[in-house]
Parts: structure tokens; sequence; C-alpha cells
């Protein structure tokens, strides 16, 4: 095995995450809901201007919520593109919908919204959304659709927290959001996530279905004497030692996208000829789209060409992820009827999209050894 020397992913400390951590004991409350909850919440509510946000164990959770919310029936459906992260699909089927996977948009990865029309029938329940890469889909064309057959539309923003379309937040957009705090993405505390809610019907039951069914938070706001039992529900509440982390990564949000900016630029600026001499794709951003960094990926001419540069990269220590494998090929894809063809862009960027070396602290001669190594590989 060669030693890793360019890592794909790296969790980086801002600053005050430690003092956070022992703040939260000396408050002697670690358990959810507590200070550091409340801070970060309101942290995202006045940034993003959005009604409601909580925190979450994960985006898989508050997909999860979200589609509690819906009160999905059997042989209800949920829209979502092919081209995502498992969860995406996976928290609505969990909860009775039948997924119907659309494909994506050749150029930035988003949900094609001129095949939207086409995919909705009397039992669609919900359009979701992916900002793939942190770059706004249009939301334009589908809100138009959405409203027109009254269908709620959230947002699975994961990689979008703090990217804008049209000048409004991602996750502001659609009438439910889901954030992510993975260590993989932009903003972390480990394993974490959030819900926010642009639509007052659903704040207060988003609550309930997070306490375990229970009416609680009602209770500590002191609006009801004693709380029990009133929905269904789980333990979605992330601990009170995560969102002391999380609450010092967001408090650091500016630095952290401009960090990720300069990262960004560096790749695409060295990359754009190359680019065009190779007939390799790079991402592309619509002027009504300010990104978030999140990722830096390159699309490759075939599957061979991109399985030969991985190895490649990898004998010389760096390494470099594809994902995601289309969702309507996958053993559960397949059980809701998905086959080969179905969503042709997505089943090529499943094979041919290659994501760079994207962290924090990746310094610029690291990124120079990448695209050296990029270089040497058409021309060696
Ligand atoms: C990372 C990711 C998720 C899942 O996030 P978790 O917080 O790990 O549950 C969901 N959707 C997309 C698009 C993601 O990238």
């Amino acid at each position: 095995m060669t030693e890793i020397l360019i890592d794909f992913n790296k969790p980086t400390l801002c600053g005050n995450e430690i003092a956070y951590i022992m703040q939260a004991f000396e408050r002697a409350h670690i358990s959810g809901d507590g200070y550091f909850t409340k801070q970060c919440q309101q942290l995202l509510e006045e940034e993003l201007g959005v009604r409601k946000a909580i925190l979450t164990t994960s985006c898989t959770h508050a997909l999860e919520i979200a589609a509690l919310l819906l009160n999905l029936q059997p042989g209800d459906e949920v829209i979502l593109p092919a081209f995502t992260f498992v969860s995406t699909a996976n928290a609505f089927v969990l909860h009775g919908a039948t997924p119907v996977f659309i494909d994506i948009r050749p150029d930035t990865m988003n949900l094609n919204e001129d095949l939207l029309q086409s995919k909705i029938t009397p039992r669609t329940k919900a359009i979701v959304v992916v900002h793939y890469a942190g770059v706004g889909c249009n939301m334009d064309a589908i809100l138009s659709i959405a409203r027109r057959y009254h269908i709620p539309v959230i947002e699975d923003n994961a990689h979008g927290l703090f990217g804008k379309y049209r000048g409004r937040y991602l996750g502001t957009i659609g009438e439910i959001a889901t954030q992510s705090f993975h260590e993989t993405k932009n903003i972390t505390c480990g394993e974490g996530g959030a819900l926010l809610l642009n639509d007052a019907k659903y704040t207060e039951r988003a609550e309930i279905i997070r306490e375990k069914g229970t009416n609680r938070s009602r209770f500590f706001r002191g609006q009801i004497d004693k709380y029990t039992w009133v929905d269904i529900g789980s333990s979605f509440l992330p601990s009170d030692i995560l969102a002391a982390v999380l609450l010092a990564q967001l408090e650091n949000w500016q630095t952290i996208q401009n960090t990720r900016k300069k990262i960004w630029h560096h790749y695409h600026q060295h990359l754009t000829q190359w680019a065009q001499q190779h007939r390799i794709q790079l991402p592309f951003v619509p002027p009504e789209c300010e990104q978030t960094y999140h990722m830096y990926y390159i699309v490759l001419p075939s599957l061979e060409i991109r399985q030969e540069l991985i190895e490649y990269l990898r004998r010389r220590g760096i390494v470099s992820v594809f994902h995601y494998q289309p969702l309507h090929l996958s053993e559960m894809g397949r059980k809701f009827g998905g086959k080969p063809g179905d969503c042709p862009v997505s089943e090529k960027m499943g094979d041919c999209l290659l994501r760079l070396p994207f962290y924090n602290t990746i310094s610029e001669a690291e990124q120079d050894s990448v695209l050296k190594a990029l270089q040497d590989f058409f021309s060696p």
C-alpha cells in the first residue's frame, strides 16, 4: 500500500470547539436541547431568515421527520433525483413512500426540471430536490410546477448551507429543508443535522416528532403544565456536546466558506485549459447561484479512464472518490422498478464523475501535487 499523502477529506477545528464542550459540562447539561443547541438554532434562524430551525442527529433523521410530517400512506409517491445519497430516498421509503426517480441535468447534476411535470401523478406527496455541490436547483421552474399541483418541496440541502439562489438562501425556498453536519460537509460536528421549517403548519408537529412524540418542547416553554405522549415520534435530538462543537463551526461559517472558495478556484483556474484539451467536464455554476464550494469534481470521458485515474492518483498517495451509484439501479431501486436507461445522465455521472481532495486545511502545495498528477496522467 502506498502511503496516503493527501487524503480526500479531513475535519478541521475552527477554534472554540473544545472550550465550548467544556462549557457544556460546566452548565451541567449535555443532553439535547441545552444552551448550545438553542444557540445553533437561533444562529441558523437569524442568519438564514428561516421561521424555525431544529437540530437533529443527522440529515437522514431530518429527512425522516420531513417524511413523517407528510403523513404518507401506502402508494404515496415522492419524486427525487436518481443521483443523490441513499438517505434522500431511504428516509421516505422507510416511512411508507414509493420513490419516483428523476434524472439530473448534465451541467449542474441537479434534478432536471424539464422532466418534472411528467413524473407527477395524483399520488405525488412531495418533490425532494438536492442542491448538488451546493449549487442551487432551478427553483423558479420547480416551484412553479409544485405550486400548480399543491405539492410541497423539500430541499435536501446537505451540500448547500449558506449557498444562494437568486439572492435567497438555499434551504429557505421549499416548505421544508434538511442540513447535514456530517464530517464530510462544510460545517461539521462529526454527525449531526438540522431541519429547517419555512411553513408554519409543520413547526409544532416537527418538535413533537423530534421529542419522542411528546409535547415536551411546549412544556419547557411553559405553554403547558405537564408533558405527555401526543403523536408518533422518535429520539432525534443531538447531545448538547455536539451542538457545542457545531456552534464553534457555525460562528465561523463565513471564514470556512472563504477558505473553501480559494481552494475551489485554485483547482478551477488550473484545470480549465487542461479540461478542454482532454474532453473533461468541470463544474458549472449558473449566474443566479452562489455556491458553497462544497466539493470540486471532474467528469472523465469514461468509466475505464476514471478508474485508471483513481488508481494512478492512489499510487501517488492521493485519495480521490466517486459517487453516487444511481439509486434507480441499486438493489433497492430495482425493487421499485428501476432499470438501466431510465436516468441516463445519472448513470453516466455515476460512472464518470470524480471528486478531488477538498478540505479546509488543504495547502496550495498539496493542491499543486494533485494538479500535477492530473497533468501527468494524460501526458506522462
Ligand atoms: C451527506 C448527505 C446526506 C446524509 O447526511 P447525514 O447527516 O450523514 O445523515 C443526505 N443527503 C445528501 C445529499 C448528502 O450529501
